[in-house]
C-alpha cells in the first residue's frame, strides 16, 4: 500500500485481504467500535469469527496489535493464515525455534509487523519490549481465562491489566463464555472503566424463515407479494435487468414497486431510498447494492428471488427485515440454475484455487440450509457456532415438517467412507468412493481397495450431494477450511456411526435428485 492510497476501508480489506464478502453477525459493529478506539468486550460463540474483529482493525491502524492467546497451536495457525493472506504477523511462544524468534524481532525492529501473537507466559518481562514497539491495540483472546472461578484460569492473564495500564493502550477482549459473573470479572480485571460490551446472540426470533425450490419463480414472487398487501419489503434479485423486470411486473399487478441497482444514477438511487423510507407499502426490487444505508425499521418482508451468495450474505440481507422487533417474514427461492450459475462464477473467477474451494464450501453451507431436514434456525445458528438451540417454531420446517425418511444407513456409509479416508477429502471424492467410481485420484490413493468402495450405488451422485449437505445441516460433518474443505466428523457423528442414533433425511430433496423408486419408505 502506498502512502497516497486512500484510507483503507473495512469492507475493502475484508474482501481483499481475507476474501470474505460480508461480515458475519456482530463483526461489523465490533470492528467499527475497535477502529473508533474504544475499549471493547465482545462475547461471540465459538466459530463466530472473533479473530477478524481484531485482525481487521489491526490492519487499519499504525503500530502493532499484540494478541494474547492461550493456545499455541491456534496462534501458529492464525499467524500462518495471516501470512498467506499477505499480512505481516508473528508469534512469540515457547514453541518457537530460535530462528523464528529472531525473525519476529527483526520484523518488529523494522516496524513491519502488524500483529504480534504472544502466549500469556511471555508477558512477564515483556513490558520493555512492548514499550519499544509502539503497541496500539491489545487484543485478548479467550478473555475468560482471566477469571479465577472459571475452569480455564490462567494466572498469567492477570498481568494483562497491569500491562494495559503501563502502556496506556486500548484493549479489545473476546470470549465465548457469556455467563454474567465471568463477564463481570473480565471487566474488573482487564479494564478500569466499563468497556463497550457486545453480547448478542445471532438469533433474530421475530424473522420467519422459509425456503422454496423454484418452480415458476415469477409467479411465486408475485403470489407472495399479493398475499402481503400494504407491506413494505425488499426482493433481492441476482441481476440488474431482473430487478427492473420484476418491478415492472409488480407495478402491473397494482403494487407500488421500484428497482434499485448500482447501474442507476446516484440521484435516482437516493430517490428510491427516500421513497422507501417515507412511503408505506413500497416494494424495492434490488440487487445486493441495496441495503447498506437503509435504516427502515418496519420492513415486513425480505424475499430472495434468487439464491444469495453465502449464508453470511443471506443472514445480512434477511436481517434488514423486522428491525422494529415485530414479526417479519423472509422467503428464499432456489433452483438448480442458481446453483450452477454460482458454481460457474466461482470456477471462472480469478481467485486462487484454495479460495475457490473455500467459496464452493460456502455455497454448500447455504445449500445445506436450503435443504435442511429440520428447523432452519437450528441449522443457521449452528453454522454461526450456536449449536444446541431448540426447534424455533417460526420457520417453514417447524410449521410443516418436510417429508422425512430414515437415512441412517446412507449416513453411516458416508461417515464410514470419511473415516476410512482419514477425513482428508471433500464430498465429490467421497461420493466417487461410495458409488464405486474409479478415477485417477481414487486409484492413486488406493481407495478402490476400501471396504466402503461401491457400497453407495443405490443413490445417484446428486442424491449423495444432498445427503452430504443434509449431514452438514445436521452438524454431523464440517468442512475444514484449513484443509481445503476436507470434510471431518463432528462429535455428534460418532453415535450415528456406532448405530446408536438414527438420522432423518428430507425425502423430497433427494427425490428431486434421484429416481423415487429407490428410496426406502
Ligand atoms: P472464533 O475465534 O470466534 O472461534 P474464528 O475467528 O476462528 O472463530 O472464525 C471461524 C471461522 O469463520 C474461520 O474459518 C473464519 O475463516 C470464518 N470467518 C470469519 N469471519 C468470516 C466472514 N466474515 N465471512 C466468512 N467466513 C468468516
Ligand atoms: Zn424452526
Amino acid at each position: 500500500m502506498t502512502s497516497s492510497a486512500p484510507e483503507p476501508r473495512a469492507p475493502d480489506l475484508l474482501a481483499s485481504v481475507f476474501g470474505f464478502e460480508s461480515f458475519r453477525p456482530g463483526q461489523g459493529e465490533i470492528v467499527e467500535s475497535v477502529t473508533a478506539g474504544r475499549n471493547v468486550l465482545a462475547i461471540m460463540p465459538t466459530g463466530g469469527g472473533k479473530s477478524l474483529c481484531y485482525q481487521l482493525p489491526a490492519l487499519m491502524r499504525e503500530g502493532v496489535t499484540v494478541v494474547i492467546s492461550p493456545l499455541i497451536a491456534l496462534m501458529r495457525d492464525q499467524v500462518r493464515a495471516l501470512r498467506e493472506n499477505g499480512v505481516e504477523a508473528g508469534a512469540l511462544t515457547s514453541a518457537n525455534t530460535p530462528e523464528e524468534t529472531e525473525e519476529v524481532f527483526a520484523a518488529l525492529d523494522e516496524g513491519r509487523l502488524k500483529l504480534l501473537y504472544m502466549a500469556p507466559e511471555r508477558l512477564s518481562g515483556a513490558e520493555r519490549l512492548l514499550r519499544r514497539i509502539n503497541v496500539t491495540l491489545l487484543a485478548v483472546d479467550e478473555a475468560h481465562c482471566v477469571s479465577q472461578w472459571g475452569h480455564d484460569f490462567r494466572p498469567d492473564y492477570l498481568r494483562i491489566g497491569e500491562l494495559r495500564r503501563a502502556l496506556g493502550v486500548q484493549v479489545a477482549a473476546f470470549t465465548a463464555t457469556a455467563d454474567e459473573d465471568t463477564r463481570a470479572e473480565i471487566i474488573t480485571r482487564l479494564f478500569d472503566a466499563e468497556p463497550e460490551v457486545f453480547l448478542r446472540g445471532f438469533d433474530r426470533p421475530n424473522l420467519y424463515l422459509a425456503f422454496e425450490p423454484k418452480q415458476k419463480p415469477r409467479e411465486q414472487i408475485l403470489g407472495y407479494v399479493a398475499a402481503r398487501p400494504d407491506r413494505a419489503g425488499i426482493i433481492y434479485c441476482s441481476s440488474r435487468s431482473k430487478t427492473e423486470a420484476l418491478a415492472d411486473a409488480l407495478r402491473g399487478s397494482g403494487r407500488a414497486a421500484m428497482a434499485y441497482h448500482a447501474g442507476l444514477a446516484p440521484d435516482t438511487r437516493r430517490d428510491v431510498e427516500t421513497a422507501f423510507q417515507r412511503e408505506d407499502g413500497l416494494i424495492i426490487c434490488a440487487t445486493v447494492a441495496f441495503g447498506m444505508g437503509v435504516d427502515k425499521p418496519d420492513i415486513r418482508f425480505v424475499a430472495h428471488a434468487d439464491l444469495p451468495k453465502s449464508v453470511e450474505a443471506y443472514y445480512q440481507e434477511i436481517g434488514r427485515a423486522g428491525r422494529d422487533g415485530a414479526p417479519a417474514e423472509t422467503l428464499t427461492l432456489f433452483g438448480m440454475d442458481d446453483i450452477r450459475l454460482r458454481r460457474t462464477q466461482i470456477d471462472e473467477g480469478v481467485a486462487p484455487p484454495e479460495r475457490k474451494q473455500a467459496d464452493h464450501a460456502r455455497l454448500n453451507a447455504l445449500l445445506a440450509l436450503a435443504e435442511a431436514p429440520v428447523c432452519r434456525r437450528q441449522t443457521l445458528l449452528a453454522y454461526f457456532g450456536e449449536s444446541g438451540a431448540p426447534p424455533c417454531g417460526n420457520c417453514d420446517l417447524c410449521r410443516a415438517p418436510g417429508m422425512l425418511f430414515d437415512g441412517t444407513e446412507a449416513v453411516r456409509k458416508a461417515l464410514s467412507a470419511m473415516l476410512r479416508t482419514e477425513e482428508r477429502f471433500g464430498a465429490e471424492h467421497l461420493i466417487a468412493v461410495l458409488r464405486g467410481e474409479s478415477n485417477a485420484k481414487i486409484t492413486q490413493w488406493g481407495h478402490d481397495k476400501l471396504p466402503t468402495f461401491g457400497v453407495g450405488q443405490d443413490f445417484s451422485k446428486s442424491a449423495w450431494r444432498t445427503i452430504f449437505r443434509q449431514m452438514a445441516a445436521h452438524d454431523l460433518v464440517r468442512a475444514n477450511p484449513a484443509r481445503h474443505g476436507a470434510l471431518g466428523l463432528t462429535a455428534a457423528a460418532r453415535p450415528v456411526l456406532r448405530g446408536e442414533v438414527p438420522v432423518q433425511l428430507r425425502r423430497e430433496t433427494i427425490l428431486r435428485a434421484d429416481r423415487p423408486e429407490r428410496l426406502p419408505r
